[in-house]
């Protein structure tokens, strides 16, 4: 009997009538033969309603207790779900990240997953029931709860989807698969029908929130297939899966934008060796991941050094960045909140040159400021100001989508 694994998200879930909705979708795969797994993310806007309350006492809150509190919106969305599988006459249990147990390390409001004792689920699965799981949380070793970052349930059901060895993940959403851009901003985005691992872990990663970054890394690790489809729209989404020859090559699959950084700069520092050694230690040693970096040339014996990080951790960051410019003499530090990554991502730029050239083109013609630049084999990024970010998101669809010749590499 073939085994999958559904993942519902939060606007899929967002209201009993949509709830409801979403045990027709579970019926209809019992019925067509299946063992189902669901797993739920917390209605929409209650995670963030959760963490709201948090910051009203703390601007800093202690992880621990973060975690207790966001990871009950998950809790109630699969009680609410199981209800209402029953009312239809499917037999359903709904089991927390710690009933599972799905383990992670102790990294609370960020962990990753280590194991999932899978003994309980297939207990379950062989008396014939509908395992509903809750996303976005799990147990660490202390017994702690513990979640896994925003957008963490798709990274709970693919994992699941590995540990169970399911035939496939599919991932229900409000959006009917992964676009060549995000299709709230360009009309004209495609949706792809499949798409490589790599090049959705580089989209993931770089501002494409349909997929977090860590479920794709998993599933590329363990080889899970997964489909992302609309909860309202009953057609064939995107297929996420190992690159294989009858995949459309192209230079460029797709756009990607992120506005949940901040830019800081230390202005006026010494160009002298060991500076941004003592500046890049200190943030790492406090569990700040920086992402892009940049050195000014230097003059008369200055320079200035720039970084993003994500917008949760800028505070700190800047705090931290205060402290080190004071320590090594700089003089000062300056945040801007207001930016946006831009990149265009695509397989095919391994073998196909000119894409750094037009994109930069594309944003010049657009009169749009470049503030940094960083590239790897399948992708370029530009930090830009954040209020040209929908400008520059559509100039390039238009330019390397909507205008590309299907150019096939190899
Ligand atoms: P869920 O609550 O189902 O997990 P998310 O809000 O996390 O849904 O992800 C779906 C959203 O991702 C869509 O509503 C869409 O605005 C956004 N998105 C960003 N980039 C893309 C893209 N390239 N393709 C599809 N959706 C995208
Ligand atoms: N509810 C969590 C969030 O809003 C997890 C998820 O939806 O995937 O980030
Ligand atoms: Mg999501």
């Amino acid at each position: 009997m073939p085994l999958i694994v559904q993942k519902f998200g939060g606007t899929s879930v967002g209201s009993i009538e949509r709830i409801r909705n979403v045990a027709k979708k579970v019926k209809k795969a019992v019925e067509e033969g299946n063992k189902v797994v669901v797993v739920s993310s917390a209605m929409s806007g209650e995670t963030d309603r959760l963490l709201g309350l948090t910051r009203e006492l703390s601007t800093r809150p202690d992880p621990r207790e973060q975690d207790m509190v966001v990871s009950t919106g998950e809790q109630v969305a699969i009680g609410l779900l199981s209800i209402a599988l029953k009312e239809i006459g499917i037999d359903a249990v709904s089991l927390t990240g710690w009933q599972v147990p799905i383990y992670t390390d102790t990294a609370h409001t960020k962990a990753r997953i280590k194991r999932i004792d899978t003994h309980r689920i297939h207990a379950e699965l062989e008396k014939g029931k509908v395992v509903v799981v809750a996303g976005f949380q799990g147990i660490d070793d202390y017994g702690d709860i513990t979640t896994l970052g925003r957008g963490g349930s798709d990274t709970t059901a693919v994992a699941l989807a590995a540990a169970l060895k399911a035939d496939v993940c599919e991932i229900y959403t409000d959006v009917t698969g992964v676009f060549t851009a995000d299709p709230r901003i360009v009309e004209n985005a495609r949706k792809i029908p499949v798409i490589s691992y790599e090049e959705m872990m580089e989209m993931a990663s770089l501002g494409s929130k349909v997929m977090q970054i860590r479920s794709v890394e998993f599933a590329a690790k363990y080889g899970v297939k997964i489909h992302v489809k609309s909860s309202f729209v009953d057609e064939d989404g995107t297929w996420i899966m190992e690159e294989n020859e009858e995949m459309e090559r192209v230079a460029v699959r797709g756009i990607s934008h992120e506005l949940k950084e901040s830019k800081i700069t230390v202005v006026k520092v010494p160009d002298k060796p060991g500076i941004a050694a003592k500046l890049f230690k200190a943030l790492g040693d406090n569990n700040i991941v920086v992402d892009m970096i940049v050195q000014n040339v230097s003059h008369e014996g200055y320079t200035d050094i720039s970084f993003t990080v994500n917008k949760v951790d800028a505070d700190f960051a800047e705090e931290i960045a205060k402290e080190v410019a004071r320590e090594v003499g700089a003089s000062g530090v300056e945040r801007n909140d207001r930016i946006a990554k831009i990149s265009v991502v695509g397989l095919g730029m391994k073998t196909h040159a000119g894409t750094a050239g037009k994109m930069f083109e594309v944003l010049y013609k657009e009169g749009i400021n470049i503030y940094a630049i960083s590239t790897s084999e399948i992708k370029i990024s530009c930090l830009i100001d954040e209020k040209y970010a929908e400008l520059a998101v559509r100039a390039l669809h238009e330019a390397f989508i909507e205008n590309q010749e299907t150019i096939v590499i190899d």
